[in-house]
Parts: C-alpha cells; sequence; structure tokens
C-alpha cells in the first residue's frame, strides 16, 4: 500500500491482504509440515535459495502474517514469533552473542529477562553488566568491554514503570559500534515506536496487551534492518562469515536487512525450537487488531486510578508516567505523548501487613502473576514473584520493597476505584 497508514489500520490490516475467495480473517494453518511435488524443490528450500514452507518449526503461514502485523505496528523491515517473550529475550541476545561475549543491560528490567540475563546466559559463557539506566552516559559507557554484543532495555520497565531514554541509550550503543535492544511490552507499537528514537532490534512479550485477553503466552523479535553488521564485522562474525550449518552462506551478503531475522529463523529456530503454535498465533493476530482502542482505555483508566490514588491519605507513594510531577513525566511526554500504559505501582502506608490486608480485600482487582491484560489484578514482587531477593537485592533492582504492582483492566474504572477505596479502608480498620 502506498498511503502511509496509521497506527490503529495496521492494527487492524497490516500483514494480511486476502485475494479473491480466500478467508477474511487469517486462516490457522494448523499444520506441521507441507507438500512438495519433486526432490530438488525441497533440496532448495534447504539451501535457502528458494523461500517457501516446509516444517512449521521453522515458518508457518499463520505465524507469518501475524510476524509481519507487528513488523508493520513497529516500523521494522522484519519479526519473528517465539513461544514466549522469555524466548524471544533469549533468541533476541544469542542470535549475536555467544559464549565469551558481554552485554550491558538496565538493571531495572523484568525479573525474567534479569535471571535470564544474569543467571542463564551466564552459564553458557556469557557475561552480563546490570547498569543504572538513569547514570550518565559516560558511567554506562564506562561498563562496555571490546566483547560488548549488546545493550538491552525496556521502554517501560516491569514493575518499576520506569520509562527508558531510548535516545540515550542508541548513542550509547551506537558508540561502541553495537545494536540497541529494546524490550517493548508495556507501551507496545501503539504508543512508542523505539526505532524512531534509534533502537535496532525490538523484542515482545506478546502475552501482554497484544494478545491482552490472558489467553495465550507468546513473543516476538523485529529488526528495524537499520543496523549495519558488516561496518562492524568482525564483532558479529555469526552474520558476516560463512555460516557452516547453512552450506557456507553468509547471512548478510545473501539476505542484506533481513540478516538478523533471517538467522534468527533458519538457525535458532531451527535448533533451539521455541515456536508459537498457529493458535495462539491466531489468538496474538485478534489481539492486534483491538490493540489500538485497548491501551487508550488502560491508559485513561490508569490515570484516573493514580490521580484516585495520590489523593488518598493511606496511600504513601504512586509511581505512573501519565502523572504530572512523577520522575518519569518528562521523559514519557517525550517517548510516550499519547500514554504510557495501564500498569502503575504504589504503595499504602503501614508496611507489608496492611499491603497483604488490602490485597487480600479486593474483590475485583485479583490477585495474579500477570500484568497487562484486560483484567485488573495485583501484584506485591517483594511477597511473590522476587520473594528470594532480600529488601536491599530489591532496591538494587529497582523495587521498593512496598511496591506493589497494579495492573489496570478494562472494567468500567469506577468500579475498579472503588474496590480499591473498600479494600484501603478493610485494611486500615
Ligand atoms: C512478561 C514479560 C516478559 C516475559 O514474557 P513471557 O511471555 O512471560 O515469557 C518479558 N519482558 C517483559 C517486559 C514482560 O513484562
Amino acid at each position: 500500500m502506498s498511503q502511509k497508514l496509521h497506527i490503529g489500520t495496521l492494527c487492524v490490516q497490516a500483514g494480511y491482504q486476502p485475494a479473491k475467495g480466500e478467508p477474511r480473517q487469517i486462516p490457522i494453518v494448523q499444520s506441521t509440515t507441507f507438500r512438495y511435488e519433486t526432490s530438488d524443490q525441497m533440496g532448495r528450500l534447504f539451501d535457502l535459495e528458494d523461500a517457501g514452507y516446509f516444517y512449521t518449526r521453522l515458518q508457518n503461514p499463520t505465524n507469518d502474517t501475524v510476524a509481519a502485523r507487528i513488523a508493520a505496528l513497529e516500523g521494522g523491515v522484519a519479526a519473528m514469533l517465539t513461544s514466549s517473550g522469555q524466548a524471544a529475550n533469549f533468541f533476541a541476545c544469542v542470535n549475536i552473542c555467544e559464549a565469551g561475549g558481554h552485554i550491558v543491560a538496565a538493571g531495572n528490567i523484568y525479573g525474567g529477562t534479569f535471571n535470564l540475563l544474569g543467571t542463564s546466559l551466564r552459564k553458557l559463557g556469557i557475561e552480563v553488566t546490570f547498569i543504572d539506566q538513569n547514570a550518565s552516559e559516560e558511567e554506562i559507557s564506562a561498563a562496555f568491554r571490546p566483547e560488548t554484543k549488546l545493550l538491552f532495555g525496556e521502554t517501560i520497565s516491569n514493575p518499576g514503570v520506569e520509562v527508558l531514554d531510548i535516545e540515550k541509550f542508541a548513542r550509547i550503543a551506537h558508540g561502541h559500534g553495537v545494536p540497541l535492544i529494546v524490550d517493548n511490552t508495556f507501551a507496545t507499537p501503539v504508543h512508542c515506536r523505539p526505532f524512531e528514537w534509534g533502537a535496532d532490534i525490538v523484542t515482545h512479550s506478546t502475552t501482554k496487551y497484544m494478545d491482552g485477553h490472558g489467553v495465550s503466552v507468546g513473543g516476538a523479535i523485529v529488526d528495524s534492518g537499520n543496523f549495519d553488521w558488516e561496518a562492524h564485522a568482525d564483532k558479529f562474525p555469526g552474520l558476516t562469515t560463512p555460516d557452516p550449518s547453512y552450506h557456507g552462506l553468509t547471512y548478510t551478503k545473501k539476505f542484506g536487512k533481513l540478516a538478523y531475522i533471517t538467522k534468527a529463523t533458519s538457525q535458532l529456530m531451527r535448533d533451539y525450537g521455541s515456536i508459537q503454535s498457529p493458535q495462539n498465533a491466531f489468538y496474538l493476530g485478534l489481539g492486534l487488531q483491538t490493540l489500538h482502542l485497548r491501551l487508550a482505555r488502560h491508559t485513561e483508566s490508569a490515570l484516573r486510578v493514580a490521580q484516585f490514588l495520590q489523593a488518598h491519605p493511606a496511600v504513601a507513594w504512586v509511581k505512573y508516567p501519565g502523572l504530572p510531577g512523577d520522575s518519569e513525566h518528562e521523559r514519557a511526554r517525550k517517548y510516550l505523548p499519547d500514554g504510557s500504559c495501564g500498569v502503575l505501582a504504589f504503595a499504602l502506608k503501614g508496611g507489608r501487613s496492611v499491603d497483604n490486608r488490602f490485597m487480600d480485600s479486593l474483590k475485583l482487582v485479583t490477585i495474579e502473576t500477570h500484568v497487562a491484560d484486560c483484567y485488573s489484578c495485583i501484584l506485591h514482587p517483594a511477597s511473590h514473584t522476587h520473594r528470594q531477593l532480600t529488601d536491599e537485592q530489591l532496591r538494587e533492582a529497582g523495587i521498593a520493597p512496598d511496591l506493589m504492582r497494579l495492573s489496570i483492566g478494562l472494567e468500567d474504572p469506577q468500579d475498579i476505584i472503588d474496590d480499591l477505596d473498600r479494600a484501603i479502608r478493610e485494611a486500615l480498620s
């Protein structure tokens, strides 16, 4: 399409234009394999000489269509779906960082990613340095080493809801000849497109707003196509030198701007698995079609709830980038002009026992290890997801010990506020 389309139109239509007589909705191609007529046709697929489907672990039409929609939303050249957000961040890193490599990452990222980088990748021989994302460019630059392969951060951090200075991070990464990878899960491309600010690769836990209904775990990696791997060829030999497992093909030479995603699908997905099922990709495609509508409502309601909490005498503090006066507000106005997301963090006066009585008294807002879907839910990281950490370690991860993460769903905001108000009264009585 030559016409430049708005994000809402892309949510509904991007990636799929049915031809005459074809289904209007993206079809679910629930098939492991695909038939060919000659042995030679099949051989050419395995040489990556012809494009085509042969086994769903590598590519599937439903997944590719939904991936193309996400690529269009982010303004990237290509995307790949994965079985989870964890798999997306894992593949996004190991596609360009092998044993002996080093990663610099913001320390306030999602706990699962913190563990992935800090514990599991370390066991694979990849070193990680966590930095404070609000430190100066000089301080962050000091963490880089000759073997550093990438810089990593989250547009809006989970659970601290801190907003990343993407331009600053991109400048630092590019100054060191490496790409910036941004996990854009909470903002979604409806509210922020990190490529427009210099990020090179974007990842998603599609489990959150993109799916939006709490039905399917999934992830995605999107490539902007902008990073010049050849200009830093010695750092990224996996992309710029022949791959013996594909008859000596060199990804950058053969695929140009599609090198990174082609390597991720044809090499990592082939060897590590972790595909999204076509059925889940279909649910994701449905979710994307209303993403722009839902995110607007999540954001509007979250701001109302944040304002209610801010004015409540029993509340110790509230953190929401959309609140004027919030530490993140200025960066949010720059990077998230249409709003941040539906997640906020707050604490009640009186400590953990009051927090626990409060959460137990909630009726409409449920206690869940999840965020960012149509149901309002709450979690106390220090008691739940991060309960193995000491208060000191919590603070290092950017999580106050009294922080409760509240995810505002699509219910009527007044009912959410009434539930919170009643539960606070019961907790204090
Ligand atoms: C949930 C989440 C992940 C992990 O995604 P899963 O789909 O649960 O594997 C990664 N990053 C962020 C920011 C998340 O919120």
